[in-house]
């Protein structure tokens, strides 16, 4: 189906409650029936395309037929079938092949059976023919056709049906010769007809549009589960207090690298908030909350090739991976990052020279096929050089 996730989520309610009120009525609300419509509009098209050529062989080979059963007006039926209702048949297909809005069809394809069998009580009415009373049965054919093979939509093969009757039954085209009980017992017969195939008619299309909307839901099912499943990888994989890929995510992306791009080489930085507890302790946890988002913040932002990566790897630290970069890169994004940490001038009394809140950063670089807890491993010793070092420094 083409109809847009977002369209057919914000359907859901519309759609439930149209299937629990039964279709009884054949109609859906119009933005469910527009779906309808352009979902079975090309399955539609091709199904008439095909019967509507069956049905034009079958109507002019019925010409034989008039010739046996309606030998004094075989030049008319000719002329009927072959002059009016033929072309008039295949121009409805060709607007069906073109493509035809769906109502303009489906009124094409009423009027298209309403034609054929006025064609054919006319020929009837017009032959004098006594055995032309044995063709009258033919028309039931019609009511099938309508509801079988072009399978109207149920009021239009009720209107069908009962222009039918009411046209038999007002032309009443009966040949001299005939028995009195003949023609109710074809009336009879032709409203038996049409009840059968409008019942048929009902229950399929009932049918159709139920399993339809049971489709529809299923769909939207479908698309919460995808939804609610992306949400949840997102959650699984991005540290929720800073917003920044976690550690598993760090992890994943590791493993696609060492795939990807194998024996090529990868900076990583690793960066520790200095004094971060007595951050903590003076300015209480939710502030330490608030200077790691902004520390995140400014980490990330600093980053501008694609590819490169910050985690939150724990606590106060963070990690950062840079695919291709060697050392020399290593150092100057992490210097870049340093001072960016420091121009935000977030104030921590105590934390040594200018008291605000600085960071301090160990590089290394390694192979993305090797074991990648080795430049990791490699980043964190140069870290801890760094704070040995008096700390808001980088060290390699
Ligand atoms: P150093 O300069 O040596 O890194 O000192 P430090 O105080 O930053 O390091 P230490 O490991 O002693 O303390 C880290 C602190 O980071 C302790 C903890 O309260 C704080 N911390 C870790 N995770 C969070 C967090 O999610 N929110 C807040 N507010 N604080 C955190
Ligand atoms: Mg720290
Ligand atoms: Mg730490």
């Amino acid at each position: 189906m083409a109809i847009a996730a977002d369209k057919l989520l914000a359907q859901r309610e519309l759609i439930e409650q149209t299937l629990q009120s039964g279709v009884r009525w054949l109609f859906f609300p119009c933005t469910v029936e527009c779906m309808y419509e352009h979902d079975r509009e090309r399955l539609r098209q091709r199904q008439l395309w095909k019967g509507g050529l069956l049905a034009i062989l079958i109507y002019n080979l019925f010409l034989l037929m008039d010739r046996l059963m309606l030998p004094d007006i075989f030049f008319e039926a000719m002329v009927i079938r072959l002059g009016i209702v033929t072309p008039l048949m295949l121009a409805v297909l060709y607007g069906i092949r073109r493509g035809l809005p769906a109502h303009w069809r489906e009124l094409a394809l009423l009027v298209m059976n309403l034609v054929i069998i006025g064609s054919l009580l006319v020929m009837l009415d017009m032959s004098h023919y006594t055995d032309s009373i044995f063709y009258h049965p033919g028309i039931y054919l019609v009511l099938m056709f309508a509801s079988v093979v072009v399978q109207l939509n149920f009021w239009f093969t009720l209107l069908t049906c009962l222009f039918t009757i009411a046209l038999y039954v007002l032309i009443k085209p009966v040949p001299p010769g005939v028995p009195d009980f003949v023609f109710p017992t074809y009336v009879l017969m032709l409203v038996t007809t049409a009840l059968f195939s409008v019942f048929a008619c009902y229950t399929l299309e009932r049918n159709e549009r139920r399993t339809y909307l049971a489709g529809l839901l299923d769909q939207i099912r479908q698309l919460q589960l995808a939804r609610l499943n992306d949400e949840l990888r997102m959650l699984s994989y991005t540290d929720p207090l800073t917003g920044l890929a976690n550690r598993r995510e760090m992890s994943g992306y590791l493993a696609q690298l060492s795939k990807a791009r194998q024996r090529e080489e990868m900076g990583v930085i690793m960066l520790d908030v200095d004094h971060f507890k007595h951050f903590n302790d003076r300015y209480g946890h939710p502030a330490g909350d608030r200077c790691l988002r902004t520390i995140a913040d400014t980490l990330q932002s600093t980053l501008r090739r694609k590819g490169d990566m910050v985690a939150r790897f724990g606590g106060e630290e963070f990690v950062v991976l840079l695919p291709g970069g060697d050392l020399h890169i290593a150092r100057l994004v992490a210097e870049k990052m340093c001072s960016a940490i420091k121009a935000l001038r977030i104030p921590h009394q105590g934390a040594g020279e200018g008291n605000i809140v600085t960071i301090s950063a160990g590089v290394a670089v390694g192979s993305v096929d090797l074991d990648i807890d080795e430049p990791l491993r490699l980043a964190d010793e140069a870290l801890y050089r760094a704070k040995s070092a008096g700390r808001d420094c980088v060290s390699a």
